[in-house]
């Protein structure tokens, strides 16, 4: 039987009780398929700190680097708001990103059709879209120098190697070879140099993938193109800047901040967690909407190469919506009956195992 080792990093907050569930329906669909999934746990952000005085301990990189997979709850929370920047939550998860080469943050936005409702956009305008955007993670303006800053003046500098560009478009094409093959560019290239080198390396890059259509798009226009019609985009190729702004735009199309996963990938171990944050403020209450970690989860299925058992998830979750389970952030829309965290685990985790 073939056997995964999986890194679970629960964190702080709700995370401990989000992970969880996507354990839950993990096991459920590894019994279901035939394969074994060996969770070791490691600490990581204010849990860290707690035992270790540490956000991120060297047991926890050299945890992580020896297992397949990374399955990661979220960090953070007032407790630790007040320490030096060093010692927080948030420089103990950057760090092991940069430890681990993760350079290629994955993020698919995909609207359930029974979620319609939720969105802030009409639901002819979301209906259907599938899309995700690949962004690059460890590099351009926030890592590059020089960076300066005194009372009267500041700068930072956007920077791309070539190989930065290679390396991520490589990864972007890649992923719209799995889906409907068409990928947006996302630069400045009117205005930066930095992105008319993006632009020239992506077309070159491309040249591999003839099944794969390539556009370019401006920034702007593609903020813009984002809540105008959404349907029109499949994977969405950008810089760290661009990325970190159209990718919160993009999941905020879906509704509920509950709902979207995300993977970090490019080094020797995948990292796969939730979009959103601990969520101190509804944290030990059994309300946090659970789907997101364990979307997050059928995504390392994916990196995993058992697809059959992260399409089991994906439809274990269609239906449970379909069937009206919402937990509380959903409750306002088309609910039959609100759930509790564990209860909506449980029922994906039997649904999933049908
Ligand atoms: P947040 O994402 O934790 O919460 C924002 C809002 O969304 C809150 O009202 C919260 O209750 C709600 N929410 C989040 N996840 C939910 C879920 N699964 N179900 C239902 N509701 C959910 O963002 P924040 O409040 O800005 O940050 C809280 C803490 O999380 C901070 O310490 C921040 O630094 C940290 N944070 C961590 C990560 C990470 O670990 N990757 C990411 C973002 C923020």
């Amino acid at each position: 039987m073939k056997n995964y080792k999986i890194a679970v990093l629960k964190g702080d907050g709700i995370g401990p009780e989000i992970v969880d569930e996507a354990i839950k329906v993990l096991d459920a669909v590894a019994s279901k398929d035939g394969f074994n999934l060996e969770y070791n746990e490691y600490l990581l952000g204010g849990a860290a700190i707690d035992v270790f005085d540490n956000p991120c301990p060297d047991e926890t990189i050299k945890g992580c680097q020896n297992s397949d997979a990374i399955l990661f709850g979220a960090i953070g929370g007032p407790k630790w708001d007040n320490l030096p920047k060093e010692k927080r939550p948030e420089t103990g998860l950057l760090k092991l990103r940069k430890s681990l080469g993760l350079f290629a943050n994955l993020r698919p936005a995909i609207i359930f059709d029974e979620l319609t409702n939720a969105s802030s956009l009409k639901p002819e305008v979301i209906k259907g879209v599938d899309l995700e955007v690949v962004r690059e993670l460890t590099g351009g303006i926030y890592f590059g120098e020089p960076r300066y800053k005194d009372d009267n003046k500041a700068y930072n500098t956007m920077i791309y190697s070539r190989d930065e560009i290679e390396r991520i478009a490589h990864v972007a094409f890649k992923e719209a070879q799995k889906r409907r093959k068409k990928v947006t560019s996302v630069d400045k290239a009117n205005v930066l140099e930095v992105s008319e080198l993006w632009r020239e390396v992506v077309e070159e890059v491309a040249k591999n993938y003839p099944d794969v259509e390539l556009e370019h798009m401006y920034v702007d226009n593609a903020a813009m193109q984002l809540v105008r019609d959404p349907k029109q985009f499949d994977v969405i190729l950008t810089g760290n800047i661009f990325g970190d702004i159209l990718s919160d735009e993009a999941s905020m199309i879906v509704g509920s901040i509950g709902l979207l996963p995300s993977a970090s990938i490019g080094g020797k171990v995948g990292l796969f967690e939730p979009i959103h944050g601990s969520a101190p403020d509804i944290a030990g209450q059994g309300i946090a909407n659970p789907i997101a970690t364990i979307l997050s989860a059928a995504m390392m299925l994916d990196y995993l190469g058992e697809d059959k058992s992260s399409q089991r998830i994906r439809n274990a979750i269609k239906k449970v919506l379909a069937k009206g389970y919402r937990t509380k952030d959903l409750a306002n829309f088309d609910a039959k009956e609100v759930v509790t965290t564990s209860e909506m685990g449980t029922l994906i985790a039997e649904h999933a195992a049908e």
